[in-house]
């Protein structure tokens, strides 16, 4: 299939041809034909899938026709990077169309959001915080949205947007076209579907599926010698670009530290962050002069650095969904990649609930050469414990209504459906994972 046989506008068309797609990916295929037609449509896909494409080209086409100069479409977003990406994906795809589009998320002046809109843009990418704002103050104007995106729904209610949603809905003409991508289908998610969604179109592809082009493997070892573990990975790997996950943003920040003296490029990304410094992260990731992020979930979402080599689970991730949701970072559209997974001996009921929803058996792999029998400090340091509890659940701070950084991300750690693990195991319990691996290796697959 070619993206001809949608008969998008030859402007919209051009664009996609610009972003160098030659063929639609299995969402795009199967999203772009009932979104043309004009229905409502359920997408169950994860990101790394391109669905960003998949209704941004419609829409883009849908504009190339009536009257412009006022919001048409709204996109609305769980966090500000993914704003920021699906605003991009519609000025890279939309380039020669000009219709406009606008982001609106909060932690940011809002000012110069009040004087795009008024300077009448078609295409408003929100997160749900800051929209709210600019409605109560009567600084944008949706009566005439003639399509509405929910993007990342699941995302949204993990963050506890889901009332802001809404009240959102409320603004909005009934008369709309409705589309809803969520990579997962909780039942709220699915009841709000049914409430704002008219006989839609479902389309689904590899929900729980990784790409196909990414290689997983598993590295058993001890908690305190994981950061030793993790160096020499790196050491010895041909790697273009790292994403590294913690569980919590405190071992984010610390690990960027870490890599940062044993003389990485490495930068971390927590909600603690202020925008700016977020932003320069973000920037020095995507365009190299950061080869490592060290990152939370939740501080993670919606980055999407096409070049990503490796996707590195220091802590292993609290559910088999998330595990994909990291890794499909990697590997995305049809490119290679590998993802490496830090495992402890606690770690065995998790990986074994992976391995189930892979449906395959992860390889264990141990790095020649590196000591694995290196005791435990006797000091109890940080590394040497398991990643702490994360706290009861709490709404973030920022999806109050009406607060300033509304769209912020949820600081990481606080996701609300983290199960718990037990706390303080000893070290020496763990090592023993160490020596239990399946086979012996030379250092990853590119080492040099
Ligand atoms: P998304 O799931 O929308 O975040 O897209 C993931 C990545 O795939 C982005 O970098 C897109 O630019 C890229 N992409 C989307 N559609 C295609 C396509 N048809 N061919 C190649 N790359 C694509």
């Amino acid at each position: 299939m070619e993206f001809s046989a949608f008969n998008l506008h030859p402007d919209v068309a051009a664009g996609a041809k610009g972003a160098g797609y030659v063929t639609p990916t299995p969402i795009q295929a199967q999203a772009i034909p009932p979104v043309m037609e004009g229905r409502d449509v359920m997408g169950l896909a994860q990101t790394g899938t391109g669905k960003t494409a998949a209704f941004a080209l419609p829409i883009l086409h849908r504009l190339t026709e009536g009257k412009q100069g006022h919001v048409r479409a709204l996109i609305v977003a769980p966090t500000r990077e993914l704003a920021e990406q699906i605003h991009e994906a519609f000025g890279v795809l939309g380039r020669q169309t000009g219709s406009r589009s606008v982001t609106v998320y909060g932690g940011v002046n809002i000012n110069p959001q009040i004087q795009k809109l008024k300077s009448g843009v078609e295409i408003v990418v929100a997160c749900p915080g800051r929209l709210l704002d600019h409605i109560g103050q009567g600084t944008i104007d949706l009566s005439q949205v003639e399509v509405l995106v929910l993007d990342e729904a699941d995302q949204m209610f993990d963050m506890g947007f889901l009332p802001d949603i809404r009240r959102i809905l409320k603004h909005l003409p009934s008369r709309r076209q409705t589309l809803l991508f969520s990579a997962t289908m909780p039942a709220d998610i699915r009841r709000l579907a049914q409430d704002i969604l008219h006989r839609p179109a479902t389309v689904q592809v590899g929900n729980t599926a990784p790409p196909v082009t990414v290689s997983h493997a598993l590295y058993p070892v001890a908690q305190h010698l994981k950061t030793p573990l993790l160096l020499e990975l790196l050491h010895h790997t041909d790697t273009e670009s790292v994403l590294i996950f913690t569980r919590t943003k405190h071992r984010a920040k610390r690990l960027g530290e870490q890599l940062e003296k044993a003389g990485y490029k490495a930068a971390s990304l927590q909600g603690n962050l202020s925008q700016n410094r977020r932003q320069a992260a973000l920037d020095g990731f995507r365009d190299g002069s950061f080869q490592i992020l060290v990152a939370t979930d939740i501080a993670a979402r919606g980055i999407d650095v096409s070049q990503i080599s490796h996707v590195i689970n220091y802590d292993i991730p609290d559910t088999a969904e998330a595990y994909v949701h990291r890794i499909g970072r990697t590997g995305r559209a049809a490119r290679t990649g590998d993802a490496f997974t830090l495992v402890t001996g606690e770690d065995t009921v998790m990986v074994r609930t992976i391995e189930r929803a892979l449906n395959a058996t992860l390889e264990r792999l141990t790095v020649t050469g590196f000591d694995y029998t290196v005791p435990a400090p006797s000091k109890d340091s940080e590394f040497a414990r398991p990643p702490r509890q994360p706290m009861p659940s709490r709404k973030p701070a920022g999806a109050k209504k009406g607060m300033p950084g509304s769209s912020a991300t949820q600081p990481g750690g606080s996701r609300s459906k983290a199960p718990g693990r037990p706390h303080q195991q000893a070290a020496q319990a763990t090592a023993h994972a160490a020596h239990t691996p399946s086979r012996q290796v030379k250092p990853p697959r590119r080492s040099q």
